[in-house]
């Protein structure tokens, strides 16, 4: 057991104790008479031996068979119930909660703690239904477990993907000063929109999809991914200057996110066939490329100076770039470029090896989650491993962008 397990349980026991001494001196003559001074301690001291033999979960067991319900001790029936959750013994969790639940006698706040923790059990063990049951008889407006509920529904909602419902629990949460500028949670309801919002891309209603995205916008004005679906909308409404507008937006506040935008943004300036653009165009990817470099922008700049400029100026492009930010991607398009000037056998190994990179590469992730380490070769705006959102970023580095 590590030191931080230690000290917890450690305070596990003193919790415990003084939960144990309150019941032994509150307990009335008529339920001394069901559990003797010596039950009482036996089943102390047989907690505490799980405890030393570092069975705590066993433990645990003992000291809820052991210890009276009651006021004073329930906070610490809660208590233990909500540890059994965490060490992933959900349905032993839900047997305490349910327990404590189906206790007569109780003060309706205990009873509305027991609905919120057992709440959490059934969504931990995925029986979202009876979460949401549970959750919707706290709705009340005058319970002050209502703010916690609306919370926790929000979180059912989420795994459920139903977002226009999770979208209304927002809704009600904000207007409570306490989660008004609770920056995650605007975060993720603007994430909310932007599932809709592509939903209704996808069956190419745009005026919907911008009625999400302005409601995404309310939420998190910063949001990169409600801009880059606004930059998707103009650019299919012919509008590439507005796109344009959204996606330097992205490049410049999420610089993490630029590999994500370049092809769209190449869009923006190179739809219309337009000298002044393509100029424009080259002078942002610069920029873009000194503040951040990256194989991904180092490679579009080198196509750009190709096409413009000949093969020479992007091979120039391209070793400057490539001994600026080593990387394995730089290297491969560089021997891309040399395959011409070799021809018989030395062609047909320098293809070789170009290939045998690009299948390496192919093989490695792109994408890396930062709460979680998950790693994936697309981009997911919600970790699929950890589900925090915008957690994903692209792995940086010399196998990397
Ligand atoms: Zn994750």
């Amino acid at each position: 057991m590590t030191e931080s397990g230690i000290t917890f349980y450690l305070w596990l026991l003193v919790a415990v104790a003084a939960g144990w001494l309150l019941a032994r001196y509150s307990i009335k003559p008529a339920r001394r008479s069901r559990r003797t001074t010596s039950d009482i301690y036996h089943d102390y001291f047989v907690g505490l031996n799980y405890l030393l033999r570092d069975e705590p979960d066993e433990a645990v067991d003992t000291f809820i068979r052991g210890l009276e319900v009651n006021g004073d001790t329930f906070e610490t029936h809660l208590a233990l119930g909500t540890l059994l959750r965490r060490r992933g013994k959900v349905d032993k969790a839900i047997t305490v909660h349910q327990d404590l639940l189906a206790r007569s006698g109780l003060p309706s706040e205990f009873g509305d703690s027991v609905r919120l923790e057992l709440s959490n059990d059934y969504i931990a063990a995925g029986l979202l239904d009876r979460a949401e049951r549970l959750l919707k008889e706290l709705l009340s407006d005058d319970n002050p477990s209502r703010w916690d509920a609306l919370a926790q529904l929000v979180t059912v909602y989420q795994i459920e993907k139903e977002w226009a419902q999770a979208i209304e629990m927002v809704d009600q949460l904000i207007q409570n000063s306490r989660y008004r500028r609770e920056k995650t949670l605007r975060s993720v309801a603007a994430h909310y929109c932007c599932e809709l919002a592509e939903q209704s891309l996808a069956s190419d209603n745009l005026d919907q999809t911008r009625e999400y995205l302005r409601k995404a916008f309310q939420y998190d004005r910063g949001s990169a991914r409600t801009s880059m679906l606004i930059a998707g909308v103009e650019l299919k409404s012919g509008n590439p200057e507005r796109a344009r507008k959204e996606l330097l937006r992205v490049a410049y506040s999420h610089p993490k996110l630029i590999t994500e935008v370049i092809p769209a943004l190449r869009k923006s300036y190179l739809t219309q066939a337009d000298d002044k653009r393509i100029v424009e165009w080259k002078k942002t990817l610069t920029k873009l490329l000194n503040d951040h470099p990256g194989s991904t922008l180092l490679l579009e700049l080198v196509q750009l100076v190709r096409e413009q400029e000949g093969e020479a100026a992007a091979e120039q492009r391209l070793a400057e770039g490539l001994q600026q930010h080593p990387s394995l991607k730089a290297c491969q398009a560089m021997l891309q470029l040399q395959l011409d000037n070799f021809s018989g056998e030395s062609r047909r190994f320098l293809k070789i090896s170009v290939e045998t990179l690009q299948n390496y590469l192919e093989s490695k992730p792109g994408y890396r989650c930062e709460q979680c380490g998950f790693e994936t070769r697309k981009l997911y705006w919600q970790c699929p491993s950890c589900q925090k959102w915008d957690q994903l970023n692209p792995i940086r580095g010399a196998e990397g962008d």
